[in-house]
């Protein structure tokens, strides 16, 4: 029976010892590793997830309260926040900034978060914060025009046509601002008659020349023949998409065979075919098509001041606020329109 263990004494049992600590050892520290590892991981995604998450509002207010950063440096942070279209935290910081009541930056802070609220669709809050600045600086342009601009998109032409007063005392340039505000105004004057308004704009589009686009749009929308009668056919390519919608019953046929251009718009257009060339090339492209194939135009916008390209027209751009700078590009697509009507047909 005593063969079976094995007394202290005995070399064997110091071998198994020895053994048995060797396990213990690399047991433990194979595990130390691999929690060590994990340890290690959890860490650099904790750090990492500092930089996915925003900041929340109170934890921005210790850290601007604390002043470890730069005022400069928060107004850097906060432009790059208002570029990637973040305006919430870009109007937390500002308004931060403005508490600490530093008088050195406070009029350009505040301009800033005018700005600001006015880009993320705060109209009410952006004019209260440009009035307050102009209660003590009436003579700051830049905040006069965003003063219009915000009256403007909140369709008060009256109080919008007054700021163009003092911008002109300050020799800004306001005759397009002006021209565009009166149209606007009559066009959302409720008391006028739809014929009135036509007859209005066209006065105002003959005495300047300008405002072609929005003009023959609601002219073309509502009475083609008068728009027709008005038509100024140099005016063809600026008005590209708009010819290229009239409809097919509405089409003054006198006109467009006199006019290159026209003549080229609507035989691409398939309605005549009184040339086999073109000098656009969409248009020349669909001429040479064969009728059969389902290819028709689609168009983007682009602003000849900023270059910043949009899928729907506009009389000011919503990017560089200026006026009457939009140019039209013209896309071959397929003609989802055709499709839809012919399988409509199919069931019939
Ligand atoms: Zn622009």
């Amino acid at each position: 029976m005593n063969t079976f263990f094995i007394e202290f004494r005995d070399p064997l049992f110091s071998i198994i010892i020895f053994f048995a600590l060797i396990f213990v050892i690399t047991f433990f520290s194979y595990w130390w590793g691999r929690y060590k590892r994990q340890e290690d991981y959890r860490h650099l995604d904790k750090f990492l997830r500092q930089f996915r998450t925003l900041p929340s509002q109170n934890e921005l207010k210790v850290l601007i309260a604390k002043g470890e950063l730069s005022e400069k440096s928060w107004l850097l942070l906060a432009s790059s926040y208002f570029k990637n279209g973040d305006y919430e935290k870009c109007i937390e910081i500002y308004n931060e900034l403005l508490k600490l009541g530093n008088k050195a930056n406070y009029r350009e802070t505040m301009f800033l978060l005018g700005k600001t609220y006015f880009k993320a669709g705060f109209l009410e809050r952006a004019k209260q914060i440009f009035l307050e600045i102009l209660k003590n600086n009436p003579r700051t342009p830049q905040a006069l025009h965003y003063l219009l601009l915000v009256y403007e998109y909140m369709r008060d032409y009256t109080s919008a046509l007054e700021v163009l007063e003092p911008l002109d005392e300050l020799d800004k340039d306001i005759s397009k601002d002006s021209i565009y505000l009166k149209a606007l105004a009559l066009l959302n004057d409720t008391n006028l008659s739809v014929e009135d308004k036509a007859q209005r704009l066209l006065k105002i589009y003959k005495k300047t020349g300008q405002l072609t686009y929005l003009v023959f749009e609601f002219l073309f929308r509502i009475d083609p023949k008068l728009a027709w009668q008005n038509f100024d056919s140099s005016k063809s390519e600026l008005l590209a998409d708009i010819l290229w919608h009239v409809d097919k019953k509405d089409l003054d046929l006198d006109i467009i065979l006199q006019n290159g251009y026209l003549r080229e718009l609507y035989s691409a257009r398939g309605d005549i075919s009184k040339t086999t060339e073109s000098s656009v090339f969409e248009f020349d492209i669909l001429i040479n098509l064969n009728s059969s194939v389902n290819a028709t135009l689609s168009f983007e916008y682009i602003c000849d001041n900023c270059k910043q390209v949009f899928p729907f027209s506009f009389n000011r751009c919503s990017h560089c606020h200026s006026i009457d700078t939009s140019r039209v590009e013209f896309i071959l697509c397929k003609d989802y329109h055709r499709d839809f009507s012919e399988e409509n047909n199919s069931f019939q």
